[in-house]
């Protein structure tokens, strides 16, 4: 992957398109219930950037809410069609996810890891050189 990139995207509809340039951070699948409930998939696919270089167009809804670590996580969302964009957590207020299914072209996504794997669906496939954290892993992640 090239060390600073142009990611972008949009939500179904178009109303909203984003760009961010900025290698990911840190890349990952998270299996966690709020996840599901999020996306309505098995798995969330997340890539987390610099919160400032991230900027799009449109008006993106948001809904937030508390996680068992008791961060505030807002969801930004589309609210024409709903499709669900970015997420940031109040405990790491530098970075901002996007919700890889969004990005116009993906292939670089490579998840370092998987989040919450102790309550990933039995059927939900797993790369075996991925690593698997049982919850969040508290220390940073790093690459
Ligand atoms: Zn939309
Ligand atoms: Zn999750």
């Amino acid at each position: 992957m090239p060390t600073e990139q142009v990611i972008s995207g949009s939500c179904l509809c178009g109303a909203i398109r984003y760009s961010a340039s900025a290698s990911p951070l840190f890349q990952a699948h998270c299996h966690c219930q709020d996840c599901r409930k999020n996306t309505g998939s098995a798995f969330a696919a997340l890539a987390f950037v610099p919160i400032n270089s991230l900027s799009w167009q449109g008006q993106t809804q948001t809904f937030t809410h508390r996680a068992d670590s008791g961060a505030a996580m807002t969801k930004h969302f589309c609210a024409s069609c709903g499709s669900q964009l970015f997420g940031t957590n109040s405990a790491k207020p530098d970075r901002i996810h996007i919700k890889v299914g969004s990005v116009e072209d993906a292939q670089w996504f490579e998840p370092q890891c998987n989040v919450w794997a102790s309550s990933r669906l039995p059927s939900t496939p797993i790369n075996a050189g991925v690593k698997d954290f049982a919850q969040m892993p508290t220390t940073s992640a790093k690459k």
